[in-house]
């Protein structure tokens, strides 16, 4: 197995870290019923994504 010749620098294993932040979720408001959703998701309440049914869902209005 190859092994490091050099140990990582606190520089350098900071700077690789620098891209390990988590980000929010983006939230967009769905289409169809226009209730707060996480993009790139099934809306809960309707069951829809990308303008089609994909979920069946209890008690639609
Ligand atoms: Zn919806």
């Amino acid at each position: 197995m190859g092994v490091p010749k050099r140990r990582t620098s606190k520089s350098r294993k900071n700077m690789r870290r620098s891209h390990h932040a988590a980000r929010l979720p983006t939230i967009v408001n769905c289409p169809r019923c226009k209730t707060k959703v996480e993009l790139h998701t099934i809306c809960p309440e309707c069951g829809f994504y990308r303008g089609k049914p994909i979920l069946e869902v209890e008690a639609e209005v």
